[in-house]
């Protein structure tokens, strides 16, 4: 059956983003863990605390149209995981590279949440629906606070990561260096 009303859409919006923040919910613990920064991962760890306070907001806002709340399957935070973890295998990145890419990883998920919020206040709004608005209102809050805080740690993060980088990749020059004249000298790359 075609969809034909605002409402709806307002419902398959909030479906869209329950979807979403559950996904993030399974995936940001696991990205935390891959962080070394003590600042970024406490920030992360904070965040799964306010996600989870999001899938509570999103059920409210669901409540407050009389709907049950219900999941609606987003292909695109199931990119954004997918993009990161294919990275991650394909091109085995050091540790620290790994760290750098994930303030990518973590920006782009913050601005889809950020597009989904504003997207689903605008028809809220404009249904004078101020309760679904209002609930939408705090977690969109905590998705601009989060992709700032990514943004202004990035240069000291990336700095580290540079760092950490340099002393990995010179770490294992080092060993393959061992290696080669314990092999001999002919094997040395
Ligand atoms: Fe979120
Ligand atoms: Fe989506
Ligand atoms: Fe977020």
């Amino acid at each position: 059956m075609p969809m034909q009303s605002l409402p709806d859409l307002l419902k398959h919006e909030l479906g869209d983003i329950l979807f979403a923040e559950k996904t993030i919910l399974k995936a940001l613990p696991k990205m935390a863990r891959e962080v070394s920064n003590p600042d970024m991962r406490a920030r992360m760890e904070e965040h799964v605390r306010e996600t989870q306070q999001q899938v509570q907001n999103i059920e409210r806002a669901f409540a407050a149209i009389g709907e049950r709340a219900k999941a609606e399957k987003c292909p695109a935070i199931l990119g954004l995981v997918k993009e990161h973890d294919d990275f991650k295998s394909e091109e085995e990145p050091t540790k620290p590279i790994l760290e750098a890419f994930d303030l990518g990883s973590g920006l782009r998920v913050e601005h889809y949440e950020i597009a989904a919020y504003r997207t689903a206040m605008a028809i809220a709004k404009s249904l004078g629906q101020r309760d679904v608005v209002a609930l939408l209102k705090a977690n969109l809050d905590q998705e601009l606070a989060m992709a700032k805080f990514i943004e202004q740690s990035a240069a000291a993060a990336l700095k580290m990561a540079g760092e950490n980088a340099a002393a990995v990749a010179a770490k294992s020059a080092a060993k393959k260096g061992g290696a080669a004249k314990k092999g001999g000298r002919n094997q040395a790359a």
